[in-house]
């Protein structure tokens, strides 16, 4: 254990749980209220574990699972260390704006690893991975579908047989959701690239993870996206794997005992396809997420404001609904879905 690594957060006391609020570096984030960022120290050494959540504001089952996490995780029961930032993105958590920042309109996780003389969501995201993220020895970015958007809880990392790649792999196996999808190359252009994709190119293990969604506070997701922190903290031998790790868990229904061999049927997926509307309309989709759809299957419409339809909208692909726009109005380009395949 090396908490002394992180100098942002100061000194961390071994078996201790900690509040900060933190400034971070960057003169467009100067005037920024300070965030707020919890160390759970282990009272036994081992790997460092760096988790946010809030890149996108209105992804509200991810920022809660963190703020659990921070209130569950019991550091006499870890070895190593969790650092856990519950919303970075503070501009957009405030506005209630999906997708962007509305400082600077950027989308953060399409600038990563950032900029320190860029805009807004730049120095941002620069401040994220260099105080953070490259102090660990691994990270996850916990999202979920956005304010317009529902989706089936997956699991993207990069794809490679590098070994970062691989250890990002493993972890994203390990937290148990039902879809993984390894990508090669961002989906979205952007000047940047996503949180995972910036943190496995400075060679830590990462993940972004993906629960509830369309603004909603939904206890599944949470939960889903709480066990599988704990999951990965497990896979990286910081938690035993027969240890009642969370204060809340006795209170908790009763489910499955996992252990490190469990067995979730976790589909991989290799393939993510983005489906735009050519027009501006209303949107009709036929089809939720999870679905299963086939290729030159009709999966929605999108239509003008007499009801006429301007398109069918036809799946490119056999695959599986990932996440759909769920509120009808759509613009010209506007995203409708993404459908993973394998
Ligand atoms: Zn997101």
């Amino acid at each position: 254990m090396h908490p002394s690594n992180i100098p942002i957060l100061g000194e961390l006391t071994p078996g201790t749980i900690q509040r900060h609020l933190i400034k971070l570096p960057g003169a467009a984030l100067a005037k920024d209220e300070s965030r707020p960022v919890i160390s759970i120290t282990g009272a036994k050494p081992g790997p460092v574990l760096f988790v946010n959540a809030g890149v996108h504001g209105g992804e509200y089952p991810a920022i809660e699972a963190v703020i659990r996490l921070s209130n569950t995780l019991d550091p006499k029961k870890i070895a190593g260390t969790v650092i856990l930032m519950p919303v970075m993105n503070l501009p957009a958590f405030r506005a209630r704006t999906p997708f962007v920042c509305p400082v600077d309109n950027v989308n953060p996780n399409r600038v990563f690893p950032g900029d320190p003389t860029g805009s807004y969501s730049e120095q941002m995201t620069h401040a994220l991975i260099n105080e953070f993220v490259v102090h660990a020895d691994a990270y996850v970015d916990l999202h979920g579908g956005d304010i317009p958007e529902a989706l089936v809880p997956f699991v993207i990392c990069r794809h490679g047989h590098d070994d970062v790649s691989v250890k990002s792999k493993q972890m994203a196996l390990a937290f148990e959701l039902p879809y993984v999808l390894t990508v090669s190359k961002p989906v979205q252009p952007g000047k940047g690239s996503s949180s995972y994709a910036a943190a496995a190119e400075k060679g830590v293990p990462s993940i972004l993870a993906e629960a509830g969604g369309v603004g909603q506070m939904q206890e599944d997701a949470v939960a889903l996206l709480v066990q599988g922190v704990i999951n990965v903290m497990r896979h990286l031998d910081m938690l035993d794997n027969d240890k009642v790790e969370s204060h809340t868990e006795t209170n908790s229904k009763p489910k499955p005992k996992k252990t490190a061999h469990s067995a979730v049927a976790t589909t991989v997926l290799t393939r993510f396809e983005w489906l735009y509307a050519k027009r501006e309309g209303m949107w009709y989709p036929n089809v939720g997420p999870g679905d299963l759809v086939k290729k030159g299957q009709e999966i929605g419409t999108v239509r003008d404001l007499f009801g006429d339809t301007l398109e069918k909208i036809i799946s490119p692909v056999n695959g599986v609904i990932l996440f759909l726009t769920t509120n009808p109005s759509v613009l010209e380009n506007g995203l409708l879905m993404g459908i993973g395949a394998e």
